[in-house]
């Protein structure tokens, strides 16, 4: 008998039980605090014999149960992994994600923009994608055409109409675009579709009567510091500022409607000291504990010149430096990961049952269908505009999809990368970002860790805290 390969322990915090969770079974459970340092010391020096001279029949049987302990060899549990992995995609494969980009071009330069060299050439006429090609705006005969193809794509799969959207940019949202992002949620919500933007903001005004429930019932906007700093960051094209049209709006989405705001701050080594001004910003207009409102730090990626991808700070040093400020309120989070994890760590522990685990990172690897103006259908946010994330073309006659490109995105999975099988994270982590990937070792088919594993044991140890504290749950644990 030995501890599972797949054996996640989470940080240790004063006064919050650790967590022990099993990458296999999925199984979540809260130690005691005479089992905790025997786990920590097995974990760490693999002497199980000492561990289990430590516990009880029962509490050895109870960890047994829960897949901590295992009779199967590391072979047969990574043999195990690749099965669920596979088994996962399958599953997630058959639930397509889908987004529509009204709009290549932006209304901001912010500086760290990753559509910037695509965006650049806009107004030239030698690039595929320009004003003067008319490919940058979405036409009115192309709404028709892209929710025409989603249901049948939807229908593949025997999935009716209804489903999100997610309109994506450039910015979707410009108000210069509204007759044609009012033909696309007019025409979706006719076929049972609602909506999620992800947008500056800016003109968030023209569109309230689209924003909420059965519309576009989530937003997400970035504030990447107070005024002074955001507004050198997040630039808008003509001279107003950028963080007093964004605050005045998301006021008003609160104000008029009852759909979700996600508020993304992109920190750096320049302003991460400056989060908890922004906090005390935000407390004063009352987002804080808001029910509509979820804010969290987001790291700023660079590409690198030979083609790779960094950033300046890694996230695990974020979550360490924003995790105090956090406290400040319940709908703080350190990172997109750990808002992930939360989401799929609570229900778990309020169920009582096990977390649900992936075999992939994100939906770019399952079914994700971008449909822009350029005709093209993208697979990845990140390269929209881009040959290396192109999977396909729609328009009059319908869709057509590239076999060898959507084989290549969607057939990525942690049953296919063999160093995250080795993981004790990988049905947690599902291997990575495909895309920085590919930029950092020019296939997909690499792990891409960007501090994972530290990242996601902090944010169990922190979503364990909230379900304690926020939930007064009764701690029901395994104990020696
Ligand atoms: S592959 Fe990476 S960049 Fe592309 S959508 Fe997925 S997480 Fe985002
Ligand atoms: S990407 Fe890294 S953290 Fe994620 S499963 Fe693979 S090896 Fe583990």
């Amino acid at each position: 008998m030995r501890f599972s390969s797949y054996s996640i322990l989470s940080e240790k915090k004063e006064g919050i039980p650790r967590t022990l969770l099993n990458g296999i079974t999925g199984a979540v459970d809260l130690l005691g605090p005479q089992l905790e340092p025997v786990i920590e010391n097995a974990l760490e020096t693999g002497d199980v014999p000492a561990a289990l001279a430590h516990m009880s029949d029962e509490a050895r049987q109870s960890l047994l149960n829960r897949g901590h302990l295992t009779e199967w060899s590391v072979d047969e549990e990574r043999a195990i992994v690749n099965i669920l992995a596979d088994e996962a995609h399958k599953a997630m494969a058959r639930r397509p994600s889908f987004m529509i980009v009204p709009n290549l071009d932006c209304n901001y330069r912010c500086t760290y923009c990753f559509e910037r060299p695509m965006q650049n050439g806009l107004k030239s006429s030698n690039t595929a994608i320009s004003h003067k090609k008319n490919n940058v705006v979405m036409q009115a005969e192309q709404v028709g055409q892209a929710l025409d193809a989603i249901a049948l794509l939807r229908a593949e799969q025997g999935l009716s109409e209804e489903g999100q959207i997610i309109l994506y940019g450039g910015e979707p949202l410009d108000r210069r675009n509204q007759a044609v992002v009012r033909q696309i949620v007019s025409e979706g919500r006719a076929r049972g579709t609602f909506f999620a933007a992800i947008t500056n903001g800016h003109d968030l005004d023209a569109y309230l009567d689209l924003i909420g429930r059965g519309g576009i019932e989530q937003i997400q906007v970035s504030i990447d510091g107070p005024k002074r700093v955001h507004d050198k960051r997040r630039i808008y094209v003509g001279k107003e500022s950028s963080f007093d049209a964004i605050v005045a709006n998301v006021n008003r989405v609160l104000e008029h409607t009852d759909a979700e705001v996600q508020i993304r701050s992109h920190v750096d080594p320049q302003n991460i000291e400056l989060f908890g001004e922004l906090v005390d910003f935000f407390a004063g207009q009352g987002w804080l504990d808001h029910p509509q409102v979820v804010i969290y730090g987001n790291t700023v990626y660079e590409r690198t010149g030979d083609g790779g991808v960094t950033s300046r700070i890694d996230v695990a040093d974020i979550d360490a430096t924003l995790s105090p400020i956090a406290q400040a309120a319940r709908n703080i989070y350190t990172s997109a990961p750990e808002v992930h994890a939360e989401r799929s760590i609570l229900p778990a522990l309020n169920a009582g049952e096990p977390m649900k685990l992936k075999g992939t990172y994100c939906s770019a690897n399952t079914g994700n269908y971008i449909f822009a103006p350029d005709g093209s259908i993208y697979a990845c946010w990140e390269s929209v505009g881009k040959e290396c994330s192109r999977i396909g073309t729609f328009g009059e006659s319908g869709a057509e999809l590239d076999a060898e490109a959507t084989d290549r995105w969607f057939g990525r999975s942690i049953a296919r990368l063999p160093t995250c099988q080795r993981c004790a994270f990988a049905l947690v982590c599902g291997g990575g970002c495909a895309q920085y990937a590919e930029y950092e070792s020019d296939t997909l088919y690499a792990s891409y860790c960007d501090d994972f594993q530290r990242t996601f044991r902090s944010a169990l140890t922190r979503t364990v805290e909230r379900y304690l504290d926020h939930d007064c749950k009764q701690e029901e644990k395994v104990d020696a």
